[in-house]
């Protein structure tokens, strides 16, 4: 049965933006009868938030979404990732490196890369071919890993953003695929459990298309099979442009809970926003039966003080 997941991190509460990818993500599965997997991303060690799963599997139920599995969470079987890096390091498709920030840093301003964001990693602890590794490494807590990444397009089809290529080597270079303390980078822990829950539908944020050739080289090098399919959603912005934050006001699915804001009015707000016209109550499932990703707008939607101030009017 076709898969999907809703995958949210606990390094924060679900804010406005956030729920409307899941809501899309949610309606898509159940119009399209997917499985629905919920799982916490809670490998991001330090900036994991004490008790922010609890309230985003609260704040998800509360909008109305249920899922067929889980929460599955993935700090609790790492043997699943650390198979994967014995296996390529077995491979000789990663190597381990010792560069501090500040030196990638400094080697990445005498050699600029194409497009901003991502540190381009230029390759300076990159072993000669064939050279293989002691899985002992591993444990060294010296040692961070990376991929060995071609310098060549990954091409996929998103079925919403449209055909797109990029090349990841250009864009990052040899990326990471585990921390100094041999924890799985959020590129390679995505491409083990999506795979190892059979999902094969992910609709998420456009935040994570320039992540997804990544993965989809990971599926390759792992023997996978084929990557899933993909959905990336414009984001919700704030009046100033930016992505949704905390610098908008408290937009987190939980304060408009405690404000007294109904279900319905946080999903017809959302469904306005998803082009389904102007904004009236109703459920997540009255959602699901009328969305119509067709009408999705390509624009990204923005967050005002009058919708605020809707949601949190007394019925
Ligand atoms: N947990 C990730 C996030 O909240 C999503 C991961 C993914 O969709 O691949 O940003």
């Amino acid at each position: 049965m076709p898969t999907t997941r809703l995958a949210p991190s606990p390094t924060g509460a679900l804010h406005l933006g956030n729920a409307r990818t899941f809501l899309v993500n949610w309606a898509l599965a159940r119009q399209n009868g997917w499985r629905v997997v919920l799982r916490i991303d809670d490998l991001d060690g330090p900036r994991i938030k004490a008790g922010a799963d609890r309230m985003a599997v609260d704040d998800l139920a509360w909008l109305g979404l249920d899922w067929d599995e889980g929460p599955r969470y993935q700090s609790h079987d790492k043997s699943p990732y650390r198979a994967a890096l014995e296996r390529l390091l077995a491979e000789g498709e990663i190597y381990p490196c010792r560069c501090t920030r500040s030196q990638i840093l400094a080697a990445s301003l005498s050699a600029p890369h194409a497009e901003g964001h991502d540190l381009r990693y230029p390759g300076t602890c990159r072993p000669q071919p064939g050279v293989r590794h002691d899985p002992a490494l591993l444990d060294d807590p010296q040692l961070a890993w990376r991929l060995v990444t071609p310098d060549k397009t990954i091409a996929f089809n998103d079925h919403y953003a449209g055909e797109q290529t990029h090349n990841p080597q250009e864009v990052v270079g040899d990326f990471l695929v585990a921390t100094k303390t041999c924890l799985p980078c959020y590129q390679l822990a995505v491409v083990v459990d999506d795979h190892g829950e059979g999902v094969d539908r992910v609709v998420r944020g456009d935040d994570l298309l320039a992540s997804t050739p990544r993965q989809v080289l990971l599926y390759d090098r792992l023997a996978l099979g084929a990557p899933p399919e993909y959905w990336h959603l414009p984001l919700v912005v704030g009046p100033d442009g930016r992505r949704l934050a905390k610098r908008h006001g408290d937009t987190r699915i939980d304060a408009y809970r405690q404000r007294g804001a109904s279900p319905e009015r946080v999903v017809g707000l959302l469904a306005e926003w998803c082009g389904l016209g102007p904004r009236e109550p109703m459920t997540a499932g009255e959602f699901a039966e009328r969305f119509d990703l067709g009408k999705l707008p390509r624009a990204q939607s923005v967050f005002t003080d009058t919708d605020d101030a809707w949601l949190a009017a007394v019925e």
